[in-house]
């Protein structure tokens, strides 16, 4: 493979349905060589996607300096990588610091773009998160983990705005989120949470504020908080879903 200029391709996995993944970034995976995918997220049957011959490496146990280290490996051989991302790779996918590395060590990178988990739950809950007359704008956010959040993006900063929110990486703060956000948008106001939108196993839960903490008690991650009077629609009754699910109180039918 001499002189050929390898690249470090940064794909966007989608939410999990693997019939979700871009044309492009299915082309990419079917005749990669070498993939590096978060595997705390990516649904394992987007992996299936990777020819057996491929090395695979799973990032959840990896620092920065190891996922740097396999791609500089790769340079060496010249052998393409993909960089495999939940979702949209731009979102909370901490690219940034990759492409400031590859940057330094002169390894070139592409960007394919994903849907997004937050598009995958408002697909699951069949609403328009950008309601006429009630929001015209969405905010992507999450709750302050170890990641810490700007002071001036705080959540009841942003609650002003009456947007249609949506959380990332916050549902272990659940109950402390409805809380906040009810002294601004009211304990009645739709709040739903999607655990693993578009996977096979997913769940949704539509409530308040007020009730939806107690509804969802049973999800710790990888769910998706959607808060907003924008959620209003027919088929989104805290009945309807709640019945499906089983929580610490009750045996759901489902
Ligand atoms: N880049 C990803 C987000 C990565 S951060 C994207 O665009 O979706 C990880 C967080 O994304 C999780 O904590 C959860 O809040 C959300 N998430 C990822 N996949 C999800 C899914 N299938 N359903 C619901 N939420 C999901």
């Amino acid at each position: 493979k001499g002189g050929y200029k390898m690249k470090v391709w940064f794909v966007g996995a989608g939410p999990g349905d693997p019939e979700l993944l871009t044309l492009k970034a299915k082309a990419l995976l079917e005749k990669a060589e070498c993939c590096i995918y978060a595997g705390s997220l990516v649904n394992p049957v987007i992996l299936d996607c990777l020819p057996e011959s491929c090395e695979k490496y799973d990032s959840a146990g990896m620092d920065l300096p190891e996922i740097i280290a396999v791609m500089e490996k790769c340079r060496d051989r010249g052998v393409d990588v993909i960089r495999l991302h939940t979702g949209e790779p731009a979102i909370y996918g901490a690219i940034g610091e990759q492409m400031r590395e590859l940057d330094r060590i002169g390894i070139e990178y592409a960007v394919v773009p994903g849907i997004s988990s937050f598009q995958a739950a408002a697909a699951s809950l069949q609403v328009e998160l950008t309601s006429p007359e009630v929001s015209q704008t969405v905010i992507l956010t999450r709750c302050a983990g170890r990641t810490p959040v700007p002071e001036t993006q705080q959540l009841d900063k942003l609650a002003e705005a009456q947007a249609t929110l949506c959380l990332f990486l916050s549902v272990g703060k659940l109950a402390e989120v409805c809380a906040d956000l009810a002294q601004h948008y009211g304990e009645d106001c739709p709040a739903a949470l999607v655990y693993h939108a578009s996977w096979a196993d997913e769940k949704k839960i539509c409530g308040t504020l007020a009730t939806l903490p107690e509804l969802a008690s049973g999800i710790e991650r990888t769910a998706m908080i959607i808060v907003g009077r924008a959620l209003n629609p027919p088929g989104c009754s805290s009945k309807l879903y709640a019945s499906e699910f089983t929580h610490g109180y009750r045996k759901g039918t489902k």
